[in-house]
């Protein structure tokens, strides 16, 4: 792992209580049980540092994790679990809407997609989200250990064609939080950005 000093910085339940931060921040977000907390884990190469979730759609904070001086890795809720009561949907919707928009050291997402079900109506919303900021991003495509090495292409390359001619500039690649494939090449895409 490239973060071996990742560190828990907060966690936010209001758009109020954002920290005062400067610098560089990436944010992670994906549909519950897409893997997300795994993949944080897997990148920062700690067993349980950001936290799997045990009810999913429950943890509607975001988490910030500092990986360096003015790094921060921002762990955004999960979204798309069913049994989500409207409320709690708005309540993230305007979060991570707010967030997304007015961030300014947002530098770009990371949008982690099981390899199984790629590209949903939430994934497709958020890409249109994501649209609007003129951000960054990367698209995981996780739990790749669970599909043959030549589906894993046809999705990778299907993926590709779709972003080629919707989003041109995003990126797309393959990771396993069990295998750990992809690991190195995500944690390489992060520094450069983190770099920049
Ligand atoms: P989150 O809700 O997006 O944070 O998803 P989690 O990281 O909690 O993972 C959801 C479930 O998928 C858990 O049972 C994980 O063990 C499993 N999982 C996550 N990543 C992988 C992966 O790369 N490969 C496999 N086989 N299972 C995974």
């Amino acid at each position: 792992p490239l973060f071996r000093h990742a560190e828990f910085y907060t966690t936010v339940n209001h758009l109020r209580d954002l920290p005062q931060t400067t610098g560089v921040e990436v944010a992670f977000v994906g549909r519950s049980n897409a893997g997300k907390s795994s993949a944080i884990n897997t990148l920062v190469g700690k067993g349980r540092f950001a936290f799997t979730s045990k009810t999913p759609g429950r943890t509607q904070h975001i988490n910030f994790f500092q990986l360096g001086e003015n790094r921060f890795m921002v762990d955004l809720p999960g979204y798309g679990y069913a049994r989500v009561p409207l409320s709690v949907r708005q309540h993230w919707a305007h979060l991570l809407g707010t967030y997304l928009q007015t961030r300014a050291a947002l530098y770009g997402m990371i949008l982690i997609m099981d390899i199984r079900r790629p590209l949903t109506q939430l994934d497709l919303q958020m890409l249109e989200w994501f649209a609007q900021t003129d951000k960054t991003v990367h698209i995981l495509l996780t739990k790749a250990d669970k599909l043959s090495r030549s589906k894993v292409h046809a999705v990778l390359a299907e993926i590709e064609q779709f972003l080629a001619t919707n989003y041109s500039g995003h990126t797309v690649q393959a990771f396993s939080s069990l295998t750990k494939e992809g690991t190195q090449e995500a944690a390489e895409l992060l520094q450069s950005w983190f770099d920049k």
